[in-house]
């Protein structure tokens, strides 16, 4: 007997289902895009239970035919695509004809359809495959398509179905990429009769970010566009401040169409390098257009990936347009006393850096306890060098900090709200004097009111800077050992220095065998006098036989000049001359990127007068 048989069409159905109807969301997917594809300016989202009941869209498109109802079901059918020719050049959402022939297959689905040129709507039900006739009825023009029961034959699959609210989540998301993909729809979406979403049509992209994401994501997205190799970028980014703890603020579209793309996450990483935590996640919400052409969207069942013939292209130009947007603008903490915002709320602040910040108020508090204004408090800002509270204390967070505050106002730390400035900040004001608080922070008044700087992070900014820049135009500067010293290394080792010995030379560092797994440094960089030359080869070697997945070259040279600008750079904790003070901040305005160390932690952060006299004022000072 025959044991290969050709399957029923139904079942092909329920096959392709499989790969396209994950769970209601899916269907949620697929009926939106169809309404978007039928030109639809209106869009209703109804959900029941999670989308188990009830998923229900009413668009106002350019509906079906009572001839076109039955044949919409067919595998295969579609209006979108008809030759070979235009799978090249694909501008709608749908095209592969498999999605109602999925759903209907698989669960009771409805739907009411009625042309422009009709003057009646049409009903077509099915019923897991069973089509009923078509029946006139009254609608307006549009669709509304209602899938009831999902599943419902398919235990094994429904019961694979997750709470309402974890299936909400999911409904939600995809309801809010087609929203973000398509700024100008009117959009509603109701779960059990309550509205959870009321989108009227906007003007902006950022308008629609508020619509969904409110202001905590919306304040303060920066601009970024290009234009250029036939790809148009439009970003909406978030500062470095701002960046997250994992990627639910990153959203990506190709033409309108939301993808997830390996090669354009790894560039907005890289955007941000150095300015933020390396474990963090910018909010960024990124448009590209491109020629339907360059790329293949037909990869991938739900086409959330598609094939770039040029990703190297794409990455670069996503790269370079919002690295040189963030390096344009400033990004020096400012502090705004006291804030609405709790800051213990913000799930993106660390520990450490709240440690940090709790340190800078604590700091803070001190200084406003040794400097209490006397009359004329003007003059309390005109500090002079021997007025250092608690010297010699490295990052002192100081006992006696949690003590009086009650006489003179500082900034609770749990209700500060940090945000920063796009505009260039003045540089500080004329005959401006500097005091170092424990030896670790540097307070400089400017026109502005003033600043504080962290005085490691910032002096290692300035030195990674100048290490990038000298490696970039040659090799550093070096010094030959009048001893050299040395290090043991194994096999392993060895082999990586050799691998990477154009790298070693350009770092100024010269290496050489010295009897069986030992090598000997005879120079080393002038930049880096302050270190240990064989500790800093040995972590320099250790760096370079990581042979970890996505270590690359340009990351482990980063790597490199980070360690070595951390090991160079002015210590916490180390008391620092007037002049040396001032050579920082001269130094700070000729770096780019000084509001950041080079692990993304800010070296500056801002006090204004206005946000000072309101402080006081508040607090009836
Ligand atoms: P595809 O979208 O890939 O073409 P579908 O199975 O999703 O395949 O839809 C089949 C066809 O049904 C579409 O090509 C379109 O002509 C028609 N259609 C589906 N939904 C709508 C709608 N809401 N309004 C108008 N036409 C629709
Ligand atoms: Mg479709």
């Amino acid at each position: 007997m025959a044991k290969i048989a050709v399957l029923d069409d139904n079942m092909i159905n329920m096959i392709a289902a499989g790969e396209v109807i994950e769970r209601p969301a899916s269907v949620v997917k697929e009926l939106l895009e169809n309404s978007i594809d039928a030109g639809a300016t209106k869009i209703v989202l109804r959900v029941e239970d999670g989308g188990r009941k009830l998923i229900s869209v009413t668009d106002n498109g350019c509906g079906i035919s009572e001839d076109d109802l039955p044949v919409a079901f067919l595998p295969h059918a579609t209006s979108k695509v008809r030759t070979s020719d235009d799978l090249d050049g694909i501008v709608t959402m749908g095209f592969r004809g498999e999605a109602l022939a999925s759903i209907a297959s698989v669960s009771q689905i409805s739907i009411v359809s009625r042309t422009e040129d009709s003057i009646q709507a049409n009903r077509l039900g099915i019923d897991c495959g069973d089509r009923d006739e078509i029946v006139p009825c009254s609608g307006d023009i549009g669709t509304t398509v209602e899938v009831r029961n999902l599943f419902y034959k398919l235990p094994a699959r429904r019961k694979f179905l997750r709470t309402a609210n974890t299936e909400m989540g999911h409904i939600n998301e995809f309801f809010t990429r087609i929203a973000l993909a398509n700024k100008e729809l009117d959009m509603m979406l109701i779960h059990n009769g309550r509205e959870l979403q009321r989108l009227s049509p906007s003007q902006t992209i950022a308008q629609r970010v508020g619509q969904l994401f409110g202001p905590e994501i919306c304040d303060g997205l920066i601009e970024a566009k290009s234009d250029e190799k036939s790809m148009r970028i439009f970003a909406l980014i978030g500062k470095p401040a701002k960046a997250r703890g994992n990627n639910k603020y990153q959203y990506i579209f190709l033409n309108n169409r939301y993808i997830r793309d390996r090669f354009i996450s790894h560039a907005m990483k890289e955007a941000y390098r150095g300015l933020m935590e390396p474990n963090k996640y910018p909010v960024v919400f990124l448009f590209i257009e491109m020629d339907p052409s360059d790329m293949d969207v037909n990869v991938h069942p739900t086409k959330i990936e598609v094939r770039f013939h040029n990703s190297n292209m794409v990455h670069s130009q996503v790269l370079g347009v919002l690295r040189e947007k963030l390096l344009s603008i400033n990004l020096d903490v400012e502090i705004r006393l006291p804030g609405a915002v709790n800051l213990n709320d913000d799930p993106a602040l660390s520990s450490e850096e709240e440690t940090r910040r709790k340190r800078i108020s604590d700091a803070m508090e001190n200084f406003f306890k040794d400097h209490k204004p006397a009359g004329q408090s003007q003059q309390s800002f005109g500090f002079s060098g021997s007025h250092r509270p608690g010297s010699g204390q490295s990052f002192g967070v100081g006992k006696a900090a949690s003590g009086s505050t009650s006489h003179y106002p500082t900034p609770p730390a749990q209700t500060q709200h940090y945000s920063e400035p796009e505009n260039e900040q003045a540089p500080p004001a004329a005959g401006c004097r500097f005091l170092q608080v424990h030896n670790s922070y540097i307070l400089a008044q400017t026109d502005e009111g003033f600043v504080i700087i962290d005085q490691h992070a910032l002096h290692e900014r300035i030195i990674y800077e100048k290490l990038c820049r000298n490696v970039r135009e040659g090799k550093l500067e070096s010094q030959r050992l009048l001893i050299p010293e040395t290090l043991a290394v194994s096999d392993n080792e060895a082999e990586a220095i050799q691998e990477n010995s154009d790298f070693i030379a350009k770092l100024g560092i010269e290496l050489e065998p010295f009897g069986p797994d030992t090598m000997a440094i005879q120079s080393f960089p002038t930049m880096l006098a302050k270190a240990n030359p064989v500790e800093f080869v040995r972590e320099m070697v250790d760096k370079l036989s990581d042979k970890s997945p996505g270590i690359d070259a340009e990351r482990l040279l980063h790597e490199v000049l980070d360690m070595a600008a951390c090991k160079a750079a002015i210590k916490a904790g180390q008391p620092l001359s007037e002049g040396e003070m001032s050579q920082l901040f001269a130094d700070k305005d000729a770096v780019v990127r000084a509001s950041r160390c080079p692990h993304g932690r800010p070296t500056t952060i801002k006090f204004t007068l206005d946000e000072l006299e309101k402080q006081f004022k508040r607090t009836g000072f």
